[in-house]
């Protein structure tokens, strides 16, 4: 008997493999870096890091190492209160070593410092600089936390030089405090988005849900609709899966034919991109979408 509830077809994917594959993760042991393409166990890592059989590739680079001070639900990152002091060299290892990559599009993110004062806004604008004064074609999405609602640290992350902005929401409203850690809030999430749009408005802003965590259809409708209000451009629906036996429950496998439907009524509701289908992670093919369709 397995331990895990079994998968239905459409969520099997295969072992990644490749050059590209290869080198990106020999680089990563070297410096000491973190990917939420393998902490989160994604699995797209193949398609992603490989470019796979689309033209761009793609990578989730996590900053400020691999202990977060929070616990959501839902996410295999280690919890810690007291994580090791920031690197202060990382910025520039990780802007060097991703200029080298062959990457067009990188999404920088990480886990959540609370225990910093700026919490780590400015270790990530500075990675951001350094990495665009090396590799100004790289198109850079930051991926970010809710900074306890701290705006002039969503501002400083926003007006670094990045190309989107990224905050993700993870459920809907009435799930939040069953699904994220206790200090996250919707309504804080939203003020996140809202204000990195205010302060750049030609930046994109961006986020990403969960499906099959015991949402109902009204309250996916009504998330969706709340980010419109205040301009979020692009939206991700994926299914949640269980990491481990220790994460909480898959309440539904949603069905492909059910996502299509999420991915029409992100159309309708004006996004100008909605990605949902059951392998849809917050930063798949990213790439491809916004260097084809939005940024050029
Ligand atoms: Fe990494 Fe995102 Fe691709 Fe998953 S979808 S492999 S997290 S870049
Ligand atoms: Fe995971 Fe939550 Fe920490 Fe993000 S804030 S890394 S989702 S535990």
């Amino acid at each position: 008997k397995t331990p895990y509830q079994r998968l239905p077809e459409w969520l099997k994917t295969k072992v990644p493999v490749g050059a590209n594959f290869a080198r990106i993760k020999s680089d990563l042991r070297g410096l000491n870096l973190h990917t939420v393409c393998e902490e989160a166990r994604c699995p797209n890592i193949g398609d992603c890091w490989g470019g796979g059989e689309h033209k761009t590739a793609t990578a989730t680079i996590m900053l400020m190492g691999d202990e977060c001070t929070r616990g959501c639900r839902f996410c295999s990152v280690k919890t810690n209160k007291t994580p090791k002091p920031l690197d202060p060299n990382e910025p520039e290892n990780v802007a060097h070593a991703i200029s080298k990559w062959g990457l067009d599009y990188v999404v920088l993110t990480s886990v959540d410092r609370d225990d910093l004062s700026d919490g780590g806004s400015e270790h990530f604008a500075n990675t951001v600089r350094l990495l665009k004064k090396k590799a100004p074609h790289i198109l850079i999405e930051c991926l970010t936390g809710d900074f306890q609602g701290n705006l002039d640290c969503v501002a400083k992350v926003a007006t670094s030089g990045l190309d989107v902005y990224a905050h993700n929401i993870e459920t809907v409203e009435n799930l939040t405090s069953h699904v994220r850690d206790r200090r996250a809030t919707f309504r804080q999430s939203l003020s996140v988005l809202e204000h990195a749009k205010k302060i750049k408005p030609s930046l994109i802003t961006k986020t990403s849900i969960m499906l099959g965590v015991g949402e109902t259809d009204d309250e996916v409708l009504d998330a969706m609709k709340e980010l419109r209000k205040i301009n979020v451009d692009c939206i991700t629906l994926g299914q949640y899966m269980r990491p481990t036996k220790r994460h909480m429950k898959v309440h539904e496998y949603i069905a492909p034919e059910k996502f299509d439907y999420w991915a029409k009524i992100g159309n309708d509701l004006g996004f100008l991109y909605t990605a949902s289908g059951p392998l849809v992670r917050s930063s798949y093919k990213a790439g491809e979408f916004y260097i084809g369709k939005i940024l050029k």
